[in-house]
This record gives C-alpha cells, structure tokens and sequence, in this order.
C-alpha cells in the first residue's frame, strides 16, 4: 500500500495498462503492441496521379493501412510537393498533366532514391517501362484493386528498409548477437533466449562496462518501468547466466556492481 508507482518511457512500445488493486495485490498488466512505435513512424506515401477518384480510394486504402498520405494532381506539382516532403514512396501515374510521368521519375531519380510504384494504364506500358529502366520498384496496372497495390507498397518499402539499414550484429568476445534476429550464439552454438533475456543482454552488450541499473534494465526490457518490480531482473540474470556462462558462479560476461544493477564486462 502507498508504493509508488511510475511509469517512464511510456510510449515507446507501451500500448495498454491494467491495474487491478486490492488490499492485499497490485496486480499490473503490461500489453506489448507495436502499434503505437508504427503510428510514430507511419510510413509517407504520395500519390501523383490525375484521377480524382483513383487519389480517393487509393488515399482511403493507404490510410486504413496506417500510412500517412500526400496527393498531388499534376506531375509539377507532385515533383515540387516530392522535393518538401520527401515522403518514403512515391506511387506515380504515368500520364499526367503539367509533367509527363516518366520525367518526373527521372528528376526524383536524378536527385534522391525515394522509391516509387507507376501506375500505368495498360500492360504493354508496363512492358515499354521495364525497357526503359527508369528505377521505379514495382508497377501496377489500371484497373488495379487498392489491395494489391497497398501490397506491394508494404513489400517495396519492406525492400528499402532493408537495403539501407545493414544488419547489426554484436560480436563480442565468442558471443554473437543479432539484433535483427533477435538469435545470440556462443562459440557458434545458438542459445536459447526468451525475448525478455535477449533485451536485456543486448542493451549491456551494446554498452560492455557500464553499468546498468535494474530499473533501467527493466525499461530495456518492457518500455515502462515500475518502481518494486526491479528485483524481477535479478530472476532474469540468473536465468540469463545459466545459459551464457561457463561458470555462473564466477561469470564472465554478466557482472554484478554492488548497490546498483548490472553490466556486461569489457572483454
Ligand atoms: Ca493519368
């Protein structure tokens, strides 16, 4: 009674609280989505494209799918509105007013590596285009279903996220640890993680030397920290040593530092 709680770090990958609390129980439950991290990095979308009615539905479809969504009607004005926004992908009709489809392509080309989806109007199009080996990602021909194309908007940008972001892989001492993969390995032999272990190794690993307070490790590993479930990561370590070190009892890699948490020893 009268513990004090608080929360910190909230918002990052904290999606829903529930508290029952009673005499003698503080019952908390944490719901982990990502959903909240994807609202703060919703992806931007421009549609070029001259067709009312197309912007509309293809917008109302991007948006459902949580993207956030620019329009432009004409091809000037889509490349000037590609130049301040600088969105994550572009989807370009290929007639348009103003600036002809295939130009527009080759300025946002000439000056960035924004990818883009053309829609074109009829298959042989799609054919001249390939041909033409302007660096668009993908094509779509009308009549399209919004479906697919919101799709191959996910697939593309997919595609992109992993060309410009290289996996990053820990290597310390003969501890391997992806962080993409979430897979650690010793010696090469893979190592059985829970997530909530793999959080915590990673965030010392990243970091050998310091030292990591419990409540910190807590944050590390849930987003939100409660002040009294600290010692749940003493729990953790010890399950964390078990697995990683050839004696827990003199660890290597997970130390103990006195009167505040823990680090990963420098090796
Ligand atoms: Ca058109």
């Amino acid at each position: 009674m009268g513990r004090r709680i608080s929360l910190t770090n909230v918002g990052r990958s904290f999606a829903s609280l529930r508290m029952t609390y009673s005499k003698e129980n503080l019952h908390i439950e944490i719901s982990k989505t990502s959903d909240v991290f994807k609202k703060k990095t919703m992806s931007k979308i421009l549609i070029i494209e001259d067709e009312p009615e197309l912007v509309k539905v293809l917008r109302d479809y991007l948006e459902k799918a949580n993207f956030d969504v620019s329009t432009a009607y004409r091809g000037d004005t889509g490349l000037s509105t590609w130049q301040h926004e600088r969105p994550d992908l572009v989807l370009l009709d290929l007639n348009l007013p103003g600036m002809d489809g295939l130009d527009v392509a080759r300025e946002i080309r000439r000056k960035g590596d924004t990818p883009i989806i053309m829609l074109t109007a009829r298959v042989e199009e799609t054919d001249q285009l390939i041909g033409l080996e302007l660096g668009a990602d993908d094509y779509v021909t009308k009549p399209f279903s919004p479906r697919v194309v919101v799709a191959k908007v996910r697939a593309v940008l997919r595609r992109s996220a992993a060309e410009t972001s290289p996996t990053q892989v820990l290597r310390i001492a003969d501890l391997e640890i992806d962080m993409d993969a979430y897979a650690v390995s010793k010696a090469g032999n893979p190592l059985d993680l829970t997530p909530t272990e793999f959080d915590i190794l990673s965030t010392m690993a990243a970091n050998p030397g310091r030292a990591f307070s419990r409540m910190r490790l807590l944050e590390a590993t849930q987003g939100a920290a409660f002040e009294g479930y600290e010692r749940t990561i003493d729990a953790h370590i010890k399950n964390l040593r078990a697995k990683l070190e050839s004696d827990p009892k003199n660890p290597q890699y997970i130390e103990t530092v006195f009167g505040i948490g823990y680090r990963f020893a420098r090796q």
